[in-house]
């Protein structure tokens, strides 16, 4: 029913509400279903992919059997909470113990279509396999999300990000190109390909991390003499780390680039794109309603919190409807705080903003902090700073001694240093309550990165590198 009934098929909005700017939806009966029939639909649809589990997966026969759940235990989607979670680690173990895709495979290796992966710390590759009917999935999936950044057929889009076995690099394509837009794929490390490509085809939009969005504006100054804002680009889809949603950090991507910044985020075991940004920019809307359910819970205890407006935890996901590699309370790791129920542009699903991984998460005198959010204060003193930062650890973390050490970048031609680095100091400590200590170097100084920003430096490895 509600799978591919686009926009077009439905050009008259069912009910224009006042507030309702912008009615343009790729799945206009699920983007504006109300919750009730939203919980409805995933009540049934979680029912069916628990059926599949028991039967298919025996990673799951497994783990049920030792926490001595049944399926006669499901019958409400509330129920859900009674299934133990899984781990990244489970599926690093499950892959090792079983490979070449792990004991989690549901669907018969001759089934699947394509694999992708993700690198582990460790720095081998964690595989994700996908069946024809995954593939479908994800493409409609993916596709609603950059509908949402405002994508459509007249696009012309330079995909700047991971294209081989990246999941975001080979779905974007078939996502982009099922809305009828043109994909250009250029991938990473290909600066003058990627200018080339945006000069000659009058590209209107750039898929790429912030990171790159950043890296690449300095670039085209640098090497081309040109302004990023001349080149005509209208619309950047951002994702893979946090960045785009911080306010100062939009701001200038905005600023140099003449083009609306939206954000996206995806999980590499889950689906490429689940949340994005429409152009109200007011946090990314969930877009997985009849394909993943998600949970936010307390990380510590696991309990599940309410999805309500102002809400902070960690994202889990349980999906509805796949084959391959159909995963039940999966912890992410994302930290995320919701940030409304409601919008301008009449989707009902909830916005939410990822504050950072539980990886990266530092934690100074009991308080959690996230690099992210220390750039994102260093971002406000824009145009004083450049907003580039990092956080130098003297010894492996989490656990930090204070204070703090960030080192941030100010700009060329901002004098009063000093006051600059007290006010810094003082915005961390009212903000985040640690104390910082801020080392303040000329602009240009700190790495940049063309694929995902290190915020974090690991001063110790230097140490132990040197004594060697
Ligand atoms: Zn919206």
């Amino acid at each position: 029913m509600f799978y591919g009934a686009g926009d077009r098929s439905n050009p008259h909005p069912r009910r224009a509400g006042a507030n309702m700017r912008t009615a343009e939806y790729l799945d206009r009966e699920v983007e504006t279903a109300s919750l009730k029939l939203v919980q409805r639909l995933q009540e049934a649809r979680l029912a069916k992919q628990l059926d599949y589990l028991f039967a298919r997966s025996l990673f799951y026969q497994e783990k049920f059997q030792a926490a001595r759940i049944r399926r006669k235990d499901y019958r409400r989607l509330g129920d859900l909470a009674r299934f133990p979670f899984t781990t990244k680690e489970e599926l690093r173990e499950s892959q090792a113990a079983c490979p070449p895709l792990g004991k989690h495979v549901a669907a018969h290796i001759d089934d699947i279509i394509r694999v992708h992966s993700s690198t582990g710390t460790t720095g081998k590759p964690s595989f994700v396999g996908l069946t024809r009917r995954d593939a479908k999935v994800w493409t409609r999936l993916t596709a609603r999300s950059f509908y949402t950044q405002g994508l459509r057929k007249p696009d012309i889009v330079i995909h700047a990000a991971g294209l081989t076995l990246f999941v975001a690099g080979l779905s974007s394509k078939d996502a982009i190109e099922s809305v009828g837009a043109m994909f250009v794929p250029i991938g990473t490390g290909a600066s003058e390909k990627a200018l080339m490509a945006i000069q000659l085809l009058r590209a209107t939009a750039m898929h790429c991390t912030p990171s790159y969005a950043t890296y690449f504006a300095d670039w085209i100054r640098r090497e081309a003499g040109l302004e990023p804002r001349e080149l005509g680009l209208k619309k950047l889809f951002c994702g893979a780390e946090p960045g785009a949603g911080i306010p100062a950090v939009r701001a200038r991507l905005q600023q140099d680039w003449g083009a609306r910044v939206t954000e996206g985020l995806g999980n590499a075991d889950m689906a490429p794109i689940i949340f994005s940004e429409c152009p109200d920019q007011s946090g990314m809307h969930f877009n997985g309603q009849e394909f993943v359910r998600v949970e936010i819970i307390d990380p510590e205890s696991g309990e599940v919190l309410p999805i309500e407006a102002g809400a902070t935890g960690e994202l889990v996901y349980t999906s509805l409807e796949r084959e391959c590699v159909p995963l039940l309370r999966f912890r992410t790791r994302d930290r995320v705080a919701v940030l409304g129920t409601s919008c301008s542009c009449g989707r009902t699903s909830f916005k939410l903003r990822c504050i950072g991984r539980t990886d990266d998460m530092l934690i100074v005198l009991g308080v959690n902090v996230f690099p992210s959010a220390v750039k994102e204060i260093v971002s406000s003193f824009h145009p004083r700073t450049t907003g580039e930062i990092q956080v130098v650890l003297d010894e492996p973390g989490p656990k930090v001694v204070p204070p703090l050490k960030v080192v941030a970048e100010y700009a060329t031609g901002c004098s009063d240093l000093p006051a600059l680095k007290d006010e810094i100091e003082r915005k961390i400590k009212a903000t985040l309550s640690v104390s910082a200590s801020v080392d303040l170097v000329p602009a240009g100084t700190l790495p940049r990165y063309e694929m995902k920003g290190q915020l974090v430096k690991k001063a110790y490895e230097d140490i132990v590198a040197k004594t060697k």
